[in-house]
């Protein structure tokens, strides 16, 4: 999440986040999905956004931005009733677009292929975020694309953990690479935050082991209920 009202990606255990965390998701304005997978996206608990769960009929609906296999998805799993509560919105790859006071922009991403998937380029409040997962080693266009910024902070996927993967998503050594590549094209600086995020099991390595890998390369290792000032 990003403040109270902004929020990338609905996975499954949103819920559980709410409580452990004490979120209130009646604040949140703007939802950003990367891609269709389902630890990103479980359109079913959107219906909790309507009434009869929630009452709050006078706010504004929740603004959902996706591609097309997302909201198509979203549409697929809620009944009419349950998409009041929700504005689905359709978002193009290298397209800009105004989330609230935010600028927004999708990235292509190297992940699901056949349906597509973004990483996401935030501008708010004067600050830079690019949230780069779930991806692959990122395709040149989105390369391109950040040329054009220099970053506040840069999460990144890390899937694989102590596993070499360049397509699909990545691992410890790629972040690595990514990170020498944005610092060398000019889009991070030594002020830019780095994350390394969205763990596997399959990646073998548990927190203590990745802390130890990123530490010397002033990459962060993200965490449950990990919160980051900018
Ligand atoms: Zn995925
Ligand atoms: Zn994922």
């Amino acid at each position: 999440m990003i403040d109270d009202n902004y929020k990338i990606d609905f996975p499954p255990d949103t819920y559980a986040h709410v409580l452990r965390e004490n979120l209130d998701l009646s604040k949140l304005e703007h939802l950003l999905i990367t891609h269709g997978h389902e630890d990103h996206l479980y359109p079913a608990d959107l219906a909790m956004r309507s009434e009869p769960y929630a009452h709050i009929s006078d706010a504004p609906p929740l603004a959902v931005y996706g591609n097309a296999y997302v909201l198509q998805r979203i549409e697929a799993a809620l009944s009419a009733d349950e998409l009041q509560g929700v504005r689905l919105q359709l978002v193009e790859a290298g397209r800009p677009f105004t989330a609230g006071a935010a600028r927004v922009t999708p990235l292509t991403a190297d992940h699901l292929l056949d349906k597509g998937a973004f990483t996401y380029l935030i501008e708010h409040q004067g600050r830079t975020i690019f949230y780069g997962l779930d991806s692959g080693w990122y395709p040149e266009a989105t390369w391109e694309l950040l040329r054009r910024y220099r970053l506040d902070m840069a999460i990144l996927d890390c899937t694989h953990g102590s596993l070499p993967q360049e397509r699909n998503h990545m691992g410890i050594e790629q972040v690595i690479r990514v990170k020498q590549a944005l610092l060398a094209q000019g889009s991070a600086g030594p002020e830019t935050v780095f994350v390394a995020d969205h763990f596997s099991h399959n990646g073998l390595y548990p927190h203590h082991q990745l802390e130890a890998a990123f530490s010397p390369h002033g990459i962060r290792v993200a965490h449950d209920g990990m919160t980051l000032e900018i």
